[in-house]
């Protein structure tokens, strides 16, 4: 077999990772950690997960590892993870992937003894690699070579490789974002020319893939160089305004949050429209929330002291901080409004003033115990906040049931 003959490479797994490994291969199997992990550790990344790829089956594995905390849940596709020293080790056969009719899922698996067809059926070069203490890198695509240009590259012919499964097109510009990479000239080509493919593919994944890809140190970018394909993905967004938003994640940082990042993607669309675009990428409740607090703050937000306390009543203690940020990424506010912002509300949470209903040193029960009821309750709290937030009463209990009337007579 092909590979690079630097022995020398020592890769440090984690000792879950080598317990499962070593169990394989005495039992007469191969095992090589695969994927992503390879990756990360050959560019001094902390990988996020392990797999562990072998020619075992998963009946030998069931077997292998029948004394150990397991998950069976991928079983078919030939995935079992171990579960050790509270990590998740993903062991899977040596797999060929069969016809893909639905442009996503292979409609079956074949498994196979050879660890090349398995390496052949990865997405892209850098996460085509093995690695196996004592052997070292098994390299068959030129990974290390593509990992030292920055180059992301396709497994064979990237249009192939897209229109068998369509997501791909959006993991190579997802990890071309987060990794800080460039596409070759084959897989940009076939990036835009397959932007169409994107069409039938499930919005949830597209979510995660444009979530992560939104994050990279690279987004700037690839939104402005995949200006289009974007575009595609997320109607009504038209690509001019797509470059736009390129621009502006040009001043982001890598602390910038997710709300902040959508907010600034979207801030061509009305309320309403972005509401719809968010709506079919089926975010959390409170992904969505957090996006849409921040375009529903395009006009005159006051950012005085009760205006900050408003903010966080509203949305949350976090919420100046990124509403800030993107205010001042867009160019509504100043650096120096921003960063008053900022001041103003840590000073708010460093002497924990009232800024919410959970604040507040009366509650809805006492309310109800002097005779109060229903709707009367919330509107009474509320108006209680609010002038404790503007300062006009202290917040104390006898104060604040001095303000309402004994209904009780
Ligand atoms: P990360 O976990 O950091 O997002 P990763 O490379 O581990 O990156 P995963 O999605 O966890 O990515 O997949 C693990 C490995 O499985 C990949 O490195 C790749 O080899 C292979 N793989 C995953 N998804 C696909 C796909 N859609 N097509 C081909 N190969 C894939
Ligand atoms: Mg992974």
């Amino acid at each position: 077999m092909k590979k690079t003959d630097e022995k020398t490479i020592a890769i440090p797994l984690p000792p879950p990772v080598t317990f499962v490994m070593e169990r394989l291969e005495a039992a007469g199997h191969h095992a090589y950690a695969v994927g992503g992990c390879v990756r990360d550790h050959l560019m001094g990344r902390i990988p996020g997960d392990y797999d562990v790829t072998t020619d075992a089956r998963p009946e030998d594995m069931q077997h292998i590892f029948a004394d150990c905390r397991v998950v069976e849940t991928g079983l078919k596709h030939g995935t079992l993870t171990v579960v050790r020293d509270g990590m998740n080790v993903e062991v899977t056969t040596y797999r060929i992937d069969g016809a893909y009719a639905d442009g996503r899922h292979p409609d079956a698996v074949t498994f196979t003894d050879r660890l090349a067809d398995d390496l052949c059926r990865r997405d892209f070069t850098i996460n085509a690699m093995a690695y196996a203490p004592g052997q070292g890198i098994v390299d068959l695509f030129g990974g290390q070579e593509d990992l030292a240009a920055k180059r992301i590259r396709c497994v064979g012919r990237a249009i192939d490789r897209f229109s068998e499964d369509r997501l791909r097109i959006l993991r190579a510009l997802r990890f071309a974002s987060v990794l800080g990479f460039a596409c070759d000239d084959e897989c940009r080509t076939a990036v835009t020319a397959g932007m169409g493919l994107l069409d039938r593919i499930s919005r949830e994944r597209i979510y995660a893939e444009l979530t992560k890809l939104l994050g990279g140190v690279g987004a700037a970018g690839i939104l402005g160089e995949y200006a289009p394909v974007l575009a595609h993905v997320l109607p009504p967004l038209t690509t001019e305004a797509v470059r736009c938003a390129s621009t502006i994640y040009a001043n982001m940082t890598p602390e910038t949050p997710t709300s902040v990042r959508y907010a600034v993607l979207f801030d061509s669309l009305d309320e309403g429209g972005a509401a719809r675009t968010m709506d079919t990428l089926k975010p959390s409740k409170d992904e969505k929330r957090a996006v849409m607090a921040l375009l529903s703050r395009r006009g005159n937000v006051e950012t005085t002291r009760y205006g900050v306390k408003c903010l966080m009543r509203d949305a949350g203690d976090a919420f100046p901080r990124d509403y800030a940020e993107f205010a001042s990424l867009t160019g509504r506010i100043g650096a120096d409004e921003a960063e008053a912002i900022r001041h103003t509300a840590e000073e708010i949470l460093a002497a924990n003033e009232c800024r919410n209903l959970a604040g507040l040193a009366v509650d809805g029960h006492e309310l109800a115990a002097r005779g109060f009821r229903g709707p009367e309750i919330g509107q009474t709290l509320a108006s209680l906040l609010d002038r404790v937030m503007r300062g006009e009463i202290p917040n104390e209990r006898d104060a604040l049931l001095a303000e309402t009337e004994d209904r009780n007579g």
